[in-house]
């Protein structure tokens, strides 16, 4: 009885639909499956729909992307109200933020010697926020490099020579946000280097004081002292514990339901979120 807390879908950076999220999430055995797209709700509707011709519970979600010194920090909201007009402001602020960016990574992408265009990246993005995954695959198309994981160690992550940091709302101001939005809040991967420098306990101290739910330190990236560590962190501040694959499709090899928290959690995290009145 376990639910997977963190996938993505084609509204996003993965490569597959929420219907096909769901067929996986039954194949693999999950009771129930969040889809937490970065900076969008809209695959909500869809996977609703999929998850409960599955029979499986839906956890609406969304990764919120936020920003601490110039490194990326994501945090997930669960339960929040898709017409809330600060959340959905936000989302559409860093949608723009995101071509803006784009447009700036390939800049230093041309002055490395790859020249791709939007045009390459909107192939592989469609109508989602733009992610680095996007500019990834249309590197990897254009021959540039091998694979996307060469993609991001030689150009794109965080100290790649290609990088550009999202201007986005600080981790406080994201997690008040999503709480102001009706939704319960959980740090997402704290202990992935890739994604951003590993958060600091004085950051997560912050977090908590702005109202943190939860911690997803059963991430598929944590490798079990890591995992252990944060698990340990979250006890000592009487933070849930939350577990997830972040499912991305082809992009990862990762399946839905590697990792995953139990119903409990579901729960726990559900009276933590402040909307009652929506119908999953
Ligand atoms: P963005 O939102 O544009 O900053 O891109 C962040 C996304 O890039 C993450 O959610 C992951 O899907 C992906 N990503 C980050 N680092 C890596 C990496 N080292 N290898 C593969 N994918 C990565
Ligand atoms: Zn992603
Ligand atoms: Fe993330
Ligand atoms: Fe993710």
């Amino acid at each position: 009885m376990t639910i997977d807390f963190h996938t993505h879908t084609r509204f996003s950076d993965g490569s597959t639909t929420p219907t096909q999220n769901a067929e996986l999430a039954a194949i693999q055995g999950v009771r129930g499956l969040a889809i937490t797209d970065h900076d969008t709700m809209a695959g909500w509707d869809e996977a609703a729909e999929a998850c409960a011709a599955k029979g499986l519970i839906f956890v609406p979600g969304i990764e919120l992307s936020a920003e601490q010194d110039a490194r990326s920090v994501h945090l997930l909201g669960y339960w929040v109200d898709p017409a809330h007009p600060g959340l959905r402001a936000e989302c559409e602020r860093l949608r723009g933020e995101r071509s803006r960016r784009a447009l700036e990574i390939l800049d230093r992408l041309a002055l490395l010697g790859i020249e791709i265009s939007l045009r390459d990246v909107l192939v592989h993005a469609g109508d989602a926020p733009i992610g680095r995954p996007h500019i990834a695959a249309a590197m990897v198309a254009a021959g540039a490099v091998v694979d996307i994981e060469a993609a991001f160690d030689d150009y794109l992550a965080d100290s790649g020579p290609a990088y550009v940091p999202k201007h986005a709302l600080s981790p406080e101001r994201a997690v008040e946000l999503l709480i102001a939005a009706g939704g319960a809040a959980v740090l997402a991967h704290p202990g992935l280097p890739p994604d951003g420098a590993p958060i600091s306990e004085a950051l997560l101290d912050r977090l908590a004081g702005a109202g943190l739910s939860g911690i997803e330190a059963d991430h598929a990236s944590h490798d079990a002292p890591t995992s252990a560590r944060w698990r340990r962190i979250a006890a000592d501040r009487d933070l849930l514990v939350t577990g997830s694959s972040d499912f991305h499709g082809e992009g990862k090899a990762v399946k839905i339901g590697e990792r995953t928290a139990s119903i409990k959690i579901l729960e726990a995290l559900r009276a933590r979120a402040g909307r009652r009145s929506q119908p999953w």
